[in-house]
């Protein structure tokens, strides 16, 4: 068990902890095992780097990343492949480093979680138990929010938020479309993976359609007011792409409410729209497996306790990346990758009966607005309570007046990022 004195001092509020914190930890006590079994189901950016952090915080455990496939596809910059500026292959990584680590990997859909017998269940039956268990699957494609939109109508229209097949679709999709046709990207309300993500899709769908389709239109209907960067999107749309971008949000009747995959046809409060291709950002939910393990409520994401990111519906889980409700933080994989560090050193700490860190983390979202114009955000965060919150004025965004070399630079950043992100996570 974690330290009784340490538990002491929660209580009496020395940390400033609260009660909620105390069950937290309570759920996360050590079991005292000498060689203690850590799976991880998810082998994306929280996960794999989860497992990274534990081999080096936790030489004496067991660890075993459960992955779906063998092939991890990167959803950062798998816009510019939508674009036709990138091939597929350069997203994509494989766990032979993270193996050689001495991390056991298995490629395995994970069916189930028994959370009380502290067992994951694998699709080929098998059982594996655990001393503690981290969940980072992403995110889900919440099918029965859209009216219209289940797995065949994804098949017409697209949606893209996971990385592969649909992915090359849309791009064939926009490849195939007429020279004067009609793009319609439809984006949800809050929260979702990557929230500046279908501005950036927009962006360089609008280039390729500048550079391939000279007469054709995007048209983008969103279901919000504002939107991450909007005042760096916006100018830089008018600059660049000028009535061939059109946004249109929730206070113009976008919000849409229902789609006809068959007859490609976009419905909202007040209009609808035929076009040649239709891009579905969808409404989205933690991997199902979170629902499975019981660590998802009614909103279909997983709340947890902000330090240590355990689960607060279930003891000895801790959920990371897309699937946590890690409140003011984004969910990106810059998030993901900070939480899978700072949950592998919490979960070591914990079993060697020492208090969890207390600690910042920090996030960026870098996105190309066209090849060689970059702009980014960034923000720092802090437990409060237990909830993670800005720090105020610490984070900030691009300059809206910064000069072409300025965004020629934010570009290259951006690339530098994803170059130096995929090697610390699989290289
Ligand atoms: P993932 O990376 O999705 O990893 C989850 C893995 O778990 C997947 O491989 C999945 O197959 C696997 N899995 C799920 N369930 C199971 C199961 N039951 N058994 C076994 N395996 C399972 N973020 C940035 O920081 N910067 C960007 O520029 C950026 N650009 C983006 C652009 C787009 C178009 C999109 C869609 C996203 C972008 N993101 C970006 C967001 C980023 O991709 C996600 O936030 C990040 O991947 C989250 O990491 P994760 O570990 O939570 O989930």
């Amino acid at each position: 068990m974690i330290g009784r004195r340490a538990l002491l001092r929660y209580a009496s509020g020395v940390s400033g902890a609260s009660a909620a914190t105390l069950a937290g930890l309570a759920g996360c006590a050590s079991t005292g095992s000498a060689r203690p079994r850590i799976v991880i189901v998810g082998g994306g950016f929280g996960g794999a780097t989860c497992a990274r952090t534990l081999r080096v915080a936790l030489p004496s455990a067991r660890i075993t990343l459960i992955v779906r496939e063998a092939t991890y596809t990167a959803c950062p910059f798998s816009n510019l492949v939508i674009a036709g500026l990138r091939e597929l292959p350069v997203q994509q990584f494989g766990y032979a480093t993270l193996a050689a680590l001495g991390i056991e990997v298995r490629i395995a859909a994970a069916r189930d979680v028994d959370a009380a017998r502290r067992s994951v269940t694998l699709a080929n039956g098998e059982r594996l138990t655990y001393d503690r268990l981290v969940l980072s699957p992403g995110i889900d494609v919440d099918y029965a929010a859209l009216p219209g939109y289940d797995r065949a109508a994804s098949e017409r229209l697209p949606h893209a938020w996971q990385a592969g097949a649909q992915t090359l679709l849309l791009r064939e999709q926009l490849r195939a479309m007429p020279a004067d046709g009609l793009v319609v990207m439809t984006i949800p309300e809050n929260p979702y993976r990557c929230p500046p993500g279908p501005y950036e899709r927009a962006s360089l769908i609008a280039h390729y359609l500048r550079t391939h389709k000279p007469g054709a239109r995007l048209l983008l209907l969103d279901a919000k007011d504002r939107f991450s960067k909007m005042s760096l999107f916006r100018a830089a749309w008018r600059e660049r792409y000028g009535d061939r971008l059109q946004w249109l949000g929730a206070a113009d009747g976008a919000r849409v409410i229902g789609v006809d995959a068959d007859a490609r046809r976009v419905f909202t409060d007040f209009d609808e729209y035929a076009a040649d291709v239709i891009n579905v950002v969808p409404p989205q939910k933690a991997g199902a497996i979170a629902a499975r393990a019981g660590v998802a409520d009614a909103s279909g994401w997983c709340p947890v306790y902000a330090a240590t990111f355990a689960a607060t519906l279930a003891e000895r889980i801790h959920v990371i990346g897309d699937a946590a409700i890690a409140n003011a933080m984004p969910k990106s994989a810059f998030a993901a990758n900070a939480q899978g560090r700072l949950v592998g050193l919490q979960i070591a700490r914990l079993l060697g009966d020492q208090e969890p860190l207390d600690t910042t983390l920090l996030n960026t979202c870098y996105s190309l607005v066209a090849p060689d114009y970059g702009i980014s955000v960034a923000g720092v965060y802090r437990p409060n309570g237990e909830r993670w919150a800005e720090v105020p004025g610490a984070g900030g965004t691009s300059p809206l007046d910064a000069p072409a070399a300025s965004r020629a630079l934010e570009a290259r950043y951006a690339r530098d990022w994803f170059t130096a992100i995929t090697r610390d996570v699989f290289g």
